[in-house]
């Protein structure tokens, strides 16, 4: 066994950013940004609003109060998107978040600090020079730097770069990921079972983990345990995709072909791991026409695991993102987790919630083989707990919790 550090070391430095190129605004979520960014234009663009109001000069209502109110005649009303008005001299304008400070005005008074009067408005509170104000630039100035190389793009950013203009954006390209499930006893057709059968489940996991990944999903669908077949696979994918996700086939079984056959056909790239980690131990690698090839167990549990440890960081790393894991929680242990020395880092399927006090506890779950993806879809998190005898209630725990499952694109 390798310590899943070694594993990951292996993997990782086998991975690069996909190709930089500019992709549409709306095709960015998830990217990294393939160089620093810059914005050509200000934002806001003009001086404008930030309340409803009266726009004057901060002067002319000097010392009001609502014991001595000042009124002043409104000379029209400034809607958003308006273009730039002129303010009269002694006068106020009537002015809408968002729209154009009028020349020689220098202040918003905002409308709940006035009342209507006869022939104008009465303002009932003096305001500051500039007070109520946007200045142009003054969220972002013209030619400042919006975002350094690296830089992921969530909700946000996008809403940035769209503000400064952006149309294309420069990102390392999205992966399309193929996934294939192998193994001479799956059914993927809505059909009774024969003896011997079972469905394929991590297609359909690994497909819908992937996505929340951020990747174009390519489904390659079932293949037997057959050497040929796997082959021909194999390669017909690498001709297709970034990088290829199989199931099933890595461990020490006669028919166990997955790792056989990326050993032929991956010019001595492959390498077969036995991890020091429970669920998960058995984990092939390599690189198929320079496509690398993750083959993750077939145990679905383990497939799942597999997928957090190596896949997901490997795709941050294609999509050029500097950091490959999300940070690790220390919490309190809710109940006591129970092992025996065996070599291995154990990642206990479990969930993570807060209490009424608002501090995080996490609750291992009862079923921990690696069959029992039910228990799997229960968690939100695993816990890791270090070779030994195991770790008791009120002990803190290192987590990693697992994302929102539903996150997909
Ligand atoms: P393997 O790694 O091929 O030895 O498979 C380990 C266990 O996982 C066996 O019980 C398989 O039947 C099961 N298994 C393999 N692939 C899948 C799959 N795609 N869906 C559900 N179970 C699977
Ligand atoms: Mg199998």
């Amino acid at each position: 066994m390798i310590p899943l550090h070694e594993a990951q070391s292996h993997v990782f430095e086998r991975i690069s950013p996909l190709r930089a190129m500019a992709l549409p605004l709306d095709d960015c979520l998830g990217l990294a940004t393939s160089q620093g960014v810059h914005s050509e234009e200000s934002i806001p663009p003009f001086d404008n609003t930030a309340v409803d109001g009266f726009a004057l000069r901060f002067e002319a209502v000097s010392g009001a109060s609502a014991e001595n109110p000042v009124t002043l005649p409104v000379a029209g009303t400034i809607a958003a998107g308006d273009p730039p008005r002129e303010l009269p001299q002694g006068a106020a304008l009537r002015i809408m978040t968002g729209a154009v400070i009028p020349t020689a005005a220098d202040a918003v008074v905002m409308v709940e600090d006035t009342e209507e009067a006869a022939g104008g408005v009465k303002v009932l509170r003096a305001v500051r020079l500039g007070e109520n104000i946007r200045t142009a630039g003054s969220d972002i100035a013209a030619g400042a730097l919006l975002f350094p190389e690296r830089t992921v793009l969530g909700a946000a950013h996008l809403g940035v770069l769209a503000s400064a203009g952006y149309v294309k954006v420069p990102v390392h390209r999205r992966a399309r990921v193929g996934v294939i499930s192998t193994g001479s006893e799956l059914v993927d057709e809505a059909r009774a079972l024969r003896p011997g059968e079972i469905r394929d489940s991590n297609r359909h996991s690994l497909r819908a983990i992937l996505s929340t990944a951020g990747v174009d999903v390519v489904d390659l669908g079932v293949v037997p345990d057959d050497e040929d077949a796997l082959r021909s696979a194999f390669l017909g994918a690498a001709a297709e995709v970034d990088a290829i996700v199989t199931s099933g086939g890595v461990s020490v079984g006669d028919f166990d072909y997955t790792k056989k056959v990326l050993r032929d056909i991956s010019k001595g790239e492959m390498r077969w791991m036995q991890v020091a980690i429970r669920p998960a131990k058995p984990f092939a690698f390599g690189l198929v026409e320079g496509v690398p090839l993750f083959g993750l167990p077939g145990n679905p549990v383990s497939a799942l695991v597999s997928f957090e440890l190596f896949v997901r960081p490997a795709i941050r790393k294609m999509h050029g993102h500097a950091d490959l894991f999300d940070p690790n929680l220390t919490v309190q242990a809710a109940n006591s987790y129970r092992r025996h020395p065996d070599g291995r880092v154990h990642y206990a399927r479990a969930l993570l919630s807060a209490g009424p006090d608002g501090h995080l506890s996490v609750h291992s779950l009862e079923g921990q083989s690696s069959h029992m993806l039910h228990e799997m879809a229960r968690s939100n998190a695993l816990a890791i707990c270090p070779d030994g005898n195991g770790y008791t209630e009120g002990e803190m725990v290192e987590v990693m919790p697992l994302g929102p499952a539903t996150a997909a694109r």
